[in-house]
């Protein structure tokens, strides 16, 4: 937590671009935007990802990001992704929880995730696994 980058953000010992603040949260533009107007939401208090975070904090968080989304979409983006990355091998180099708003413009040339197929009885017993495992 000492060395967390966002941690530093939020007590204010390194600059942001601060968009939303309140007791709980705050937002602030990507420094390395994947479009103009990427916001990163996170929480004040320190939690690494969606596994640790306390629940109600993701929701209150889900919020935020909703409303950016609308803002970004009156400044003009046609669309928005909203993702988090959960561990490193999923791409998370941050590790305080945080939401991403990326705003989408026609023709942006962002490519789509690959896709894969099931084998055949796969997708109904990934279902069954995940389902009991909830
Ligand atoms: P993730 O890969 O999900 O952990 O994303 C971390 C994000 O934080 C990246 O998109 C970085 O560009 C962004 N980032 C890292 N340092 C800063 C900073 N000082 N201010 C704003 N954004 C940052
Ligand atoms: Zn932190």
């Amino acid at each position: 937590m000492e060395n967390c980058i966002f941690c530093k953000i939020i007590k204010k010992e390194i600059p942001c671009e601060k968009v939303y603040e309140d007791e709980a949260a705050l937002a602030f533009l990507d420094i390395n935007p994947v479009n103009i107007g990427h916001t990163l939401v996170v929480s004040k208090k320190h939690f690494e990802n969606i596994y640790d975070i306390d629940e109600d904090l993701v929701a209150y968080l889900a919020k935020i990001a909703k409303k950016i989304s609308i803002a970004l979409k009156k400044m003009g983006a046609s669309g928005t992704n909203i993702t988090t990355n959960n561990g490193e091998v999923a791409g998370q180099v941050v590790l305080h929880y945080h939401i991403h708003i990326i705003p989408r413009f026609e023709g942006d040339g962002l490519a789509p995730w690959p896709t894969r197929k099931h084998k055949e009885g796969e997708m109904e017993e990934t279902a069954k696994k995940i389902s009991s495992m909830l």
